[in-house]
């Protein structure tokens, strides 16, 4: 066995296990539609290598040839669609489709043209150096702007242009005087051998980018509560630490949130209703945060907001106006004549170390704010401001 024919039974049996490696991969990943097209690709340009070796061992090497140039350019097709889906960019099929037939009609053009000339060989090349380029843009304009995109576009750029710098080896050193003598060609072994490092270094990347993509929806999963649409505990402690780390210095509140009285709810209404109201609450929430503050379900009907870059002033104002949402709430399953509340316990961070020494003090107020009659807003002691601590049920 030559080392060309070495490379091509290595680069088709990589491209199968990337084939199948994909289709596994779709069966649990958010962009099972770009997982699939990436499948297809590899198994599509699987396919090259077989022709490549009939071109060299059996007869009719142009239908070999053209099969072999045309499963090349189907399997790069498939990878620029898929890498389109995993982006969420739209594909315009009919260009994709033209696109393949115009690279169809030039391999078929140039197929007699003396071998290693800079037309021939140019010409060849060309047509994947272009689709290989066109698909490095979705990565490299992601707006997810992670290392694992960039990475990608990158590698696309490199493997778009060691097309071209192939096309200029085969006209300095030649790359078979036939199609037949390709295989035998030194040109042959450079040839395989720099497509099968780009091709495993193209699929691991896709591959990571995808498990990536899954760990991330997982992680989403198991950091949300399912009924308030909310974070849960963990996610709420994960997002206040890097919202604290982004900023250690600045000023950080937060106010914690009970239900009054939640038990009576689902005694007299019965658990839906109760549920109706979490949901409800949750909303008025998520509703009246800024943009950049953190809700969080703690747990049962115990809810958190964190206030990033927010005095004690402005956190105890947001509490009253949720004091005072929550009375105005209108909840499906219980009667309007009565009045849902929520007791409040506000206390902000002392230094970027001390997450869970605030939330204490904002647990110890909250607990303040139930034996002080509940529907109420209690500040907590020992806060950065030197405000005595003080029970209040209005701004
Ligand atoms: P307090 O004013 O002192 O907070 O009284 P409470 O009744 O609100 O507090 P308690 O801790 O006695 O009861 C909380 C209730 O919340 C008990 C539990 O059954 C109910 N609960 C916890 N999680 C859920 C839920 O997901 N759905 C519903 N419907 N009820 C829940
Ligand atoms: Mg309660
Ligand atoms: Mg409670």
């Amino acid at each position: 066995m030559n080392g060309a024919v070495f490379f091509l039974t290595v680069n088709f049996i990589v491209a199968i296990s990337f084939s199948a490696v994909f289709a596994v991969v779709s069966t649990r990943s958010r962009s099972r539609t770009a997982a699939l097209w990436l499948a297809a690709a590899f198994a599509i340009a699987s396919l090259s290598a077989v022709c490549e070796l009939c071109v060299a061992y059996s007869g009719w090497p142009k239908i070999w040839a053209l099969g072999a140039f045309a499963t090349v350019m189907g399997g790069m097709l498939l990878l620029n669609i898929g890498i389109r889906q995993l982006y969420e960019l739209r594909i315009n099929w009919w260009m994709s489709a033209g696109f393949l037939v115009a690279s169809l009609i030039l391999s078929y053009t140039i197929y007699d043209l003396p071998r290693g000339t800079p037309l021939q060989a140019f010409s060849y090349q060309t047509p994947f150096a272009l689709i290989v380029l066109a698909s490095a843009f979705p990565a490299l304009s992601s707006s997810r702007r992670l290392a694992g995109d960039r990475f990608l576009g990158i590698l696309l750029l490199v493997t778009g242009v060691h097309f071209v710098a192939k096309a200029a080896l085969a006209v300095i050193v030649g790359s078979g005087s036939t199609a037949k003598d390709y295989i035998h060609s030194n040109y042959a072994l450079v040839s395989q051998s720099s497509t099968a490092v780009l091709m495993v270094a193209v699929g691991l990347t896709l591959l990571s980018v995808l498990a990536l993509e899954i760990m991330a929806a997982e992680r989403n999963e198991s950091e949300m509560d399912l009924l308030s649409g909310l974070c849960n505990r963990r996610g709420f402690e994960r997002g206040v630490k890097a919202a604290i780390s982004r900023r250690p210095d600045g000023q950080h509140a937060v106010v914690l949130c009970d239900l009054d009285h939640f038990k009576n709810i689902n005694d007299s209404y019965g658990h839906h209703a109760g549920d109706m109201v979490i949901r409800a609450f949750g909303a008025l929430l998520s509703s009246s945060a800024p943009n950049e503050a953190i809700v969080g379900r703690m747990g049962g009907e115990e809810f958190a907001v964190f206030l990033p870059n927010t005095t004690m002033d402005v956190a105890l104002l947001f509490a009253h106006a949720l004091r005072s949402g929550t009375a105005a709430m209108d909840i499906a399953g219980i009667p309007s004549s009565v009045t849902v509340t929520a007791s409040f316990g506000v206390a902000n961070l002392v230094s970027a170390d001390q997450l869970e020494e605030m939330l204490r003090r904002a647990d110890v107020a909250l607990y303040e704010a139930k034996r002080g009659g509940r529907n109420r807003v209690q500040q907590a002691a020992n806060t950065k401001a030197s405000r005595p601590a003080q029970s209040m049920t209005r701004p």
